[in-house]
């Protein structure tokens, strides 16, 4: 019986596939590689994987319409796989469905990072992100405290507003995944017309502002540029 969580990868460029392959495996991890969109899409259904770490550049398909299609019958957490010349691309796998992304040229921390959150998190992306959650998030000096309604960094209520408080709650949920602006401005202010992304922006000064020692240089949020923030986790 094996407990190992199986993760498939698809990506045409073998040194990659190699390097993911080799950090995986030697984490305890299974992996299982396919180098064609046509290849994965057929293991993600025969070999039910745990994970899929999916190339956005691949030879035969578009990772995203591979996204879209995949998030029509399953929950299966994808993590894209992305160049760094293809911001675009990757806020559109986000849309699509896809958990997170890690962008090339990557470590293996990084890697092993966004793994670790994304099954952890898989599947449960809450239709209803105003839903009761209780206990505590941690991590450093931030206390989440969810039954209290409170922030705390080193023992000090932060005295967020309201929306500052569902912001970091929200992001705490997820801690280690990106969420994206316009997932975040839809759970907290639902449809709202453009400059949406500015209220964000000045909600997220004042939090940190009032959280991070030094919010020019954050330790705990930290902005994934043109697409969203990620609450940092404690390995
Ligand atoms: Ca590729």
């Amino acid at each position: 019986m094996s407990l190992k969580e199986r993760i498939l990868i698809v990506e045409d460029d073998n040194g990659i596939s190699h390097f993911i392959s080799t950090v995986l495996t030697s984490n305890n991890y299974d992996a299982l590689t396919a180098r064609t969109g046509m290849e994965g899409r057929r293991m993600m259904l025969s070999q039910s994987p745990d994970l899929v770490l999916l190339d956005l550049g691949l030879p035969d398909m578009d990772g995203i319409s591979i996204v879209k299609a995949v998030r029509e019958w399953s929950r299966l957490p994808i993590v894209v796989v992305s160049a760094r010349t293809h911001e675009r691309d990757k806020v559109a796998a986000l849309d699509m469905g896809a958990d997170d992304y890690i962008t090339k040229p990557f470590g293996p921390s990084e890697l092993l990072a966004r793994v670790r959150a994304a099954i952890r998190h898989g599947g449960n992306r809450s239709p209803h992100p105003d839903a009761a959650q209780t206990g505590k998030y941690q991590v450093g000096d931030l206390l989440i405290d969810y039954d209290k309604h409170q922030v705390l960094v080193a023992g000090v209520n932060a005295r967020l507003t309201q929306n500052e408080y569902k912001i970091i709650t929200l992001l705490g949920r997820y801690a280690g995944k990106v969420i994206t602006y316009d997932y975040l401005l839809r759970a907290i202010w639902g449809p709202i017309s453009g400059g949406g992304n500015q209220i964000l922006r000045v909600n997220m000064a004042n939090i940190r502002r009032k959280i991070e020692k030094n919010p020019a240089e954050p330790e705990y949020i930290f902005t994934e540029a043109g697409v969203g923030y990620r609450l940092r986790e404690d390995p």
